[in-house]
């Protein structure tokens, strides 16, 4: 199913602000352009600083309400958000596919995914821990409990436009914050939509309206920098690049804001010698394959153990050679375009710089001739040290393989590098498995596995990868307060 013009037409494009769609102060918008084509598809309200702010007005106004709902009712509105996501997933894959490229069978396994948050954090919302105890000393009973922490500002990336935005408002919602969330400029309307899904739902239950509003905008950094300086913001939770994580912790280390950051990766996907190379070929598609590679939990290296080297490469590079690359709408297509003109230049110049470092092109190689931003499926071998690939996040569907000799040397290479998101490790020994999963520094392995996320597994990284979890338990705790009395 692609985008239906009677869906079209209710699709919400202005910001959210205390329960009312509108336009941005001044009535600029912006355009959203389909990556398969490059042509324009939506017009969306470009927010100024001053929305912003407003934004923030009603996140603040509605947390005192909102934090008195009970639980259950909380929980209750999650999990009808989640019947309604799963009820229209064909609309909003369409949509996701549409604004972000990906195939329509990827967007729906995002739907699915995306919407799990909000199952998820419902079952949670219902579940603050605390604790109540005799203090050591005998004087006095400790008893420990959780608060929700305040208005959240939530920034997130354009590459998993559902799931980016689910996995961090369903939390907050659950702990009882309210948010105001600055989707991606390149694929802002998914998160319109899911807000208008909360908002209407919430409207029906006679809850709060003001505790989801949006702010979409072009200028990031001057519509998001005020809410930092502002005190009513108690916490940030950001995903996206290492760079523009880093200047935020800098923001926020003004207000002492609370902050989670889901920052870039550089995933070793290790095979030793005694895999099952058809399951680690099969692993590998989707580790690096998902999205076109882009997504920050992509295999980026290929670390092949020399005696299996040649072997993998050739079985890697048939398969993907055979993955076929077209419109995400375009029946059969498994990979997409990737998300626009400059996503491709980085590639192709990453992939130009390995070649002349000596690299070999097994399959693919370059962009594709056609409209829109396609970038063959690409398997390299001969990968010097050197090369920006094994050490910059490819986000683009190309697998560099670099051979290794030794355990210890795939350790050093798979642990040299400043990030710790996402690594994965195949091999069919248990001693082998078990030192993966203590000694390769990431914050999610997949053993034998080239997917890891999960809504109900703590999501994050370690190093320059990031700081607190999104899912699992963790998830809620980043947007709670522990408050401890001596009674
Ligand atoms: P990516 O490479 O995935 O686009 P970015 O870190 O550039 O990663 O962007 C992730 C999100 O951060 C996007 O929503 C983007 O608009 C936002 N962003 C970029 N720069 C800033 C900034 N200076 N302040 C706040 N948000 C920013």
């Amino acid at each position: 199913k692609t985008l239906s013009p009677a869906l079209v037409a209710h699709l919400p494009t202005g910001l959210l602000v205390g329960g009312h769609w509108g336009p941005a102060a001044g009535g600029a918008t912006f355009e959203v352009t389909d990556p398969a084509t490059a042509e324009p598809i939506f017009d969306v309200s470009d927010a100024t600083p001053a929305d912003a702010l407003r934004a923030l007005d009603a996140a603040h106004a509605a947390a005192p309400a909102w934090r008195a709902v009970p639980p259950r009712e909380r929980s209750d509105l999650l999990r009808a958000v989640f019947d309604r996501l799963v009820a229209r997933a064909d609309d909003i894959a369409a949509l996701i596919t549409a604004e972000a490229g990906k195939p329509l069978a990827e967007a729906r396994a995002e739907v699915v995914y995306g919407a799990e948050f909000l199952r998820w954090f419902a079952e949670q919302a219902v579940r603050a821990d605390g604790l109540v105890r005799t203090a050591p000393s005998g004087t006095n009973k400790q008893y420990v409990s959780r608060r929700p922490v305040g208005p959240t500002l939530l920034i997130t990336p354009w590459n998993f436009p559902i799931a980016m935005a689910t996995r961090k408002i369903a939390p907050a919602l659950a702990a009882g914050c309210t948010v105001v969330i600055k989707p991606a400029e390149l694929t802002p309307m998914t998160t319109l939509l899911v807000a208008e899904i909360i908002r209407s739902e919430a409207e029906a239950r006679g809850l709060p309206t003001g505790i989801v509003n949006v702010v979409p905008t072009t200028q990031a950094g001057p519509v998001t920098e005020p809410l930092f300086e502002d005190p009513r913001l108690r916490k940030v939770s950001f995903t996206g690049s290492t760079r523009v994580g880093s200047l935020l912790l800098e923001q926020a280390a003004k207000n002492v804001l609370r902050s989670s950051m889901e920052l870039g990766g550089n995933a070793p996907f290790v095979v030793f010698e005694d895999a099952d190379l058809d399951a680690a070929v099969q692993g590998a598609l989707i580790a690096k394959l998902r999205n076109s590679g882009q997504s920050c939990v992509a295999a980026n290296r290929f670390l092949v153990h020399d005696a299996v080297a040649h072997t993998f490469a050739e079985k890697l590079a048939a398969a993907v050679g055979a993955k076929v690359t077209g419109p995400g709408t375009q029946p059969g297509a498994e990979v997409g375009p990737l998300i626009n003109e400059s996503a491709v230049e980085k590639v192709t110049g990453l992939v130009d710089d390995a070649v002349a470092h000596g690299a070999q092109v097994l399959t693919g190689g370059g962009r594709l001739d056609r409209p829109g931003h396609f970038f063959e499926p690409t398997v390299l071998t001969g990968i010097s040290p050197d090369a920006r690939i094994v050490t910059e996040e490819i986000f683009g569907p190309v697998a560099p393989i670099v051979a290794f000799g030794s355990d210890d040397e795939a350790y050093e290479m798979a642990n040299g590098t400043p990030f710790g998101l996402a690594a994965y490790a195949y091999t069919t020994s248990l001693d082998r498995a078990r030192r993966a999963m203590d000694d390769i520094e990431a914050g999610m392995i997949g053993i034998n596995r080239g997917l890891v996320s999960d809504a109900s597994a703590p999501f994050g990284g370690v190093k320059a990868s990031g700081l607190g979890r999104e899912g699992g338990e963790a998830g809620m705790e980043e947007y709670q307060e522990t408050v401890y009395v001596a009674l």
